[in-house]
């Protein structure tokens, strides 16, 4: 298969508990059974692109272990391809997620294996967008963005968790993808998100949780409410956003539009449980 997207990034088992309320320092609080469940932001993202018809291949590292497998028997039953999956000698990543009532969420990550990628490990042998996030090292993603850069494949960074990329990185994303956490890590406290253009990349979206989000381009900043819903769950609502994102930048369609369309996957991912099992197919998404 020819990948149209390609994802760059973390593969994990998530292992979710409820709880009533978030364990303080030195308490211990009883939870839920635990559900596990195939994440990770590069794996999230490969599928709500993949639930959505594109095309996706993921670049990542799993161990040899059971969460290796289940993840990789996921990603294949999606539709990915899976071939540049590296099998590494570490743990498979695993992501300990605490959901309270309120549908927030507190997440502990135990990266293993993805921290083992490396630069060495990346072909990019064409595609229409390469995405990225930050759960893998950073040498990785840069040296992946420059590879896809050379060869005129539309590149957007999700800086999830938040990281210094070097300008030459910036320059060449279109858009850098950030949640208002990161916004302010990047720009500093107090700043305004519109300035993420000065930093260097070609676009740049602000995803605002249930406000919608920013997109912001040289000629102009334009507002994109989110549809009002009633949220049980928001993990991995950003790797929603951004997949979907991807997947119609890779139709071509230009960025607004995109993110207009990405804004209504979201909302359908965070009224269900769960991150990729809560991604819609595009005959799920209203109007
Ligand atoms: P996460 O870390 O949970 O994956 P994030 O912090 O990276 O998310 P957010 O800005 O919280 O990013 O959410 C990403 C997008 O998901 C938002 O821009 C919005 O489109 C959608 N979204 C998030 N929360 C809600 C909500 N409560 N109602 C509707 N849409 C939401």
């Amino acid at each position: 298969m020819r990948a149209d997207v390609v994802v760059v990034g973390s593969a994990n088992a998530d292992l979710v508990v409820s709880v009533a309320r978030r364990p303080g320092p030195g308490e211990t609080v009883l939870g839920s059974d635990t559900e596990v469940l195939p994440g990770g932001k590069g794996a999230n993202t490969a599928v709500a692109a993949a639930k959505l018809g594109a095309r996706v291949s993921l670049l990542a590292a799993v161990g040899h272990d059971s969460y290796g497998r289940m993840l990789v028997d996921s990603l294949e039953s999606a539709g990915i391809d899976t071939a540049s999956i590296r099998h590494l000698e570490r743990p498979t990543g695993v992501a300990y997620i605490f959901l309270t009532p309120d549908g927030e969420n507190s997440i502990l990550v135990s990266p293993g294996a993805n921290s083992a990628l490396s630069p060495a490990d990346v072909r990019i042998a064409g595609g229409k967008v390469l995405v990225a996030s930050l759960e893998v090292p950073l040498p990785t993603i840069e040296h992946a963005v420059a590879l896809a850069a050379e060869q005129g494949i539309r590149v957007v960074v999700n800086v999830s968790p938040p990281a210094e990329l070097s300008p030459q990185t910036l320059a060449v994303l279109d858009p850098v993808v950030v949640n208002e956490h990161e916004a302010a890590e990047l720009l500093g406290p107090d700043s305004d998100p519109r300035r993420l253009l000065d930093l260097g990349p070609r676009s740049a979206v602000v995803t605002l949780g249930a406000r919608g989000v920013l997109v912001i381009e040289p000629d102009g900043v334009q507002e994109i409410p989110s549809p009002q819903v009633a949220a049980v769950d928001t993990t991995g609502a950003g790797d929603a956003f951004t997949g979907a994102l991807a997947a119609r930048l890779a139709e071509g369609v230009d960025l607004a539009t995109a993110a207009r369309f990405a804004v209504r996957v979201a909302a359908v991912s965070v009224t269900r449980r769960g991150a990729q099992p809560s991604y819609p197919t595009a005959d799920e998404i209203p109007g």
